[in-house]
């Protein structure tokens, strides 16, 4: 978990992972987006109260543009080209029991993926 929390604060671990898959899901870049969002507020406060108003506003602006904004929106663009090129070639696509928002399977109640399906083809029902 607080690797996790170091990740998003520090933005230090790229979009995708080994097998080039998006390293993060909706949730977690929303939640990212809402800590940086959070730290860059507070850093605005205390540049307020030592460098006064005139520092605060431009920096805190164009922080929660570059370090808060910008970020979220690069990830989410790559998660969404991802699953939609993943969801193309993946039989769970047109069964019943995928939920695409999550890229998950509600029947075996876990992710799937090209590499990974729960039930090999055997409980597919059509949508
Ligand atoms: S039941 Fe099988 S085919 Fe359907 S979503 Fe789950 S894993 Fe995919």
């Amino acid at each position: 978990m607080l690797d996790f929390l170091a990740d998003q604060i520090l933005l230090r671990r790229g979009l995708y992972d080994q097998e080039g898959r998006p390293r993060l899901a909706t949730g977690a870049i929303v939640f990212g987006a809402l800590l940086r969002a959070l730290s860059t507020i507070l850093l605005g406060f205390a540049l307020w109260h030592y460098a006064g108003v005139e520092y605060s506003i431009p920096v805190s602006l164009a922080l929660l543009w570059g370090y808060v904004v910008y970020p979220a929106y690069r990830q989410l663009v790559v998660y969404s080209e991802t699953t939609a090129k993943i969801e193309e070639e993946l039989l769970c696509n047109t069964c019943r029991h995928y939920n695409s928002s999550g890229q998950f399977c509600l029947l075996y109640d876990q992710h799937v993926g090209p590499e990974h399906i729960p039930c090999e083809g055997m409980d597919w029902e059509p949508s």
